[in-house]
């Protein structure tokens, strides 16, 4: 009989694991239900898509015969609410019940909501989907001035966008310097100067404290320094949460996402997750961590579907990739990123001009996080080293040099 497959959640990794699952199994029934009310599209160009600047047909990532050829049922506007693991079944907002005999939970994350007053105004936004992306659409047609708050990756993106629209952008970030603690001090001193080069204006060390409006509508930002800005818009990145509250109560193991073992299995051999609502083992630190990039997502998927159908289990060991472009500069940051390890050192190269480079964290004669910037070449590589944990031995020339160079570093591989 038929294996019933039910997925839950239509980004990269629930429609790379429905995809996997079909070419593993042509007989499988599978579902793919998700709150999002178009199907899957590539998410990191929401940024550009919310100022106008791509078509909706730009970020559409399958083709749209693609569900059809691939016989997914494609459930969307709906929210699963419930699962009852001892039935198997995932309860919706529609009041349905769906069945399965393999269930993968790729729900993602949430943007965390301001709590500060006012935040519920009209020209406040946080996102994370196209309905928000269309609402700011609207909006920003006739803005001039925005605030935008916190200085991750998402919030440089949108500052970088509203700016290339010709937007008067302050941007306010609680840390010391822009980019931290994503990127190493270089890197952040990169990044602060190409917003500089933009025309955004910085604002570091402060916080929002409350928002003024006039007939519900934005009028003013206030920051906990006593300033004040006037602005149309404020765009709000303070962090997200794992979308799998709606777990709670199944007996499902979560701590920040569900937790699973190296085949993405919960400990539920039934019920598998992947992508950022997972939370795997890392395989250098042997510590559960959370993946939130877009590469991950579609490797996870791609094993999680594999493993729910296929007859042998593969395991799931691909160190962080987050690629990351910020203006000019080209960012890939591998493992750990800069996580300030104990015991790890950290070690500079630099390329042909100043906005090349790579830094690397190494530990006990291994690699363990790599910043590159400018340098796609040598990334592959990198990763494997981590990956693998392979031994690295750095010439004499390259610990003793002052300016150690990219082309020298490359040569160890
Ligand atoms: C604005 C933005 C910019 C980004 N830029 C980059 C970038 O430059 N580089 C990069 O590598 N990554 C970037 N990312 C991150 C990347 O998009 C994510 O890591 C990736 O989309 C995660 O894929 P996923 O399948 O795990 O989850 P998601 O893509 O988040 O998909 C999860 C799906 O589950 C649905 N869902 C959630 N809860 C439920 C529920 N209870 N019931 C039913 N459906 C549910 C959601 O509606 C959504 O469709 C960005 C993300 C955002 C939001």
């Amino acid at each position: 009989m038929a294996k019933t497959y039910l997925i839950i959640g239509s980004g990269p990794a629930g429609i790379t694991a429905a995809e996997s699952i079909r070419n593993m199994d042509n007989d499988a029934e599978i579902t793919v239900i998700s709150e999002e009310r178009v199907p899957m599209f590539y998410r990191p160009r929401i940024p550009e898509y919310s100022v106008g600047k791509i078509s909706i047909e730009g970020i559409m990532v399958k083709k749209k015969d693609f569900y059809v050829q691939k016989r997914i049922n494609l459930h969307l506007g709906i929210k699963a609410t419930k699962l009852d693991k001892e039935n198997r079944i995932i309860e919706t907002s529609e009041g349905n019940k769906y069945g399965y005999d393999k269930l993968l939970i790729a729900t993602g994350i949430t943007p965390l909501e301001p709590k500060f007053p006012g935040s519920r105004i009209e020209g406040v936004f946080t996102m994370h989907d196209l309905v928000q992306a269309e609402r700011m659409k609207g909006f920003v047609k006739d803005a001039k001035q925005v605030v935008v708050v916190g200085g991750g990756l998402l919030g440089m993106d949108m500052a970088e966008e509203f700016k290339a629209i010709g937007l008067n952008v302050t941007f306010i970030v609680r840390r010391d310097i822009l980019g931290d603690p994503f990127f190493d001090e270089y890197g952040c001193k990169l990044i602060h100067d190409e917003f500089k080069t933009m025309g955004v204006e910085v604002i570091t060390n402060t916080e929002v404290y409350a928002f003024e409006d006039m007939n519900n509508r934005l009028t003013t930002v206030y920051t906990k320094d006593g300033k004040r800005f006037d602005s149309d818009v404020c765009f709000i990145a303070i962090g997200a949460t794992h979308a799998v509250d709606w777990l709670k109560g199944s007996s499902l193991k979560i701590e920040n996402g569900v937790l699973v073992d190296k085949y993405l299995r919960s400990h539920d051999d039934d019920i598998f997750s992947a992508g950022n609502a997972a939370q795997i083992m890392d395989t250098v630190f042997k510590k559960y961590i959370t993946q939130t990039n877009w590469i991950n997502a579609i490797a996870q998927g791609n094993i999680a579907g594999n493993n729910m159908a296929g007859r042998e289990l593969m395991k799931y060991e691909t160190t962080s990739t987050y690629f990351k472009r910020i203006g000019t500069l080209f960012f890939n940051l591998l493992g750990t990123g800069n996580l300030q390890v104990e015991g790890g050192k950290r070690d500079y190269f630099k390329g042909g001009n100043p906005k090349e480079y790579i830094m690397i964290t190494m530990k006990e004669g291994r690699i363990i996080g790599a910043v590159v910037c400018g340098r796609n070449k040598i990334t592959s590589k990198l990763k494997e080293a981590i990956e693998k944990q392979r031994e690295i031995s750095v010439p004499d020339k390259l610990i003793t040099q002052e300016e150690k160079s990219v082309d020298d570093l490359s040569k160890i591989f």
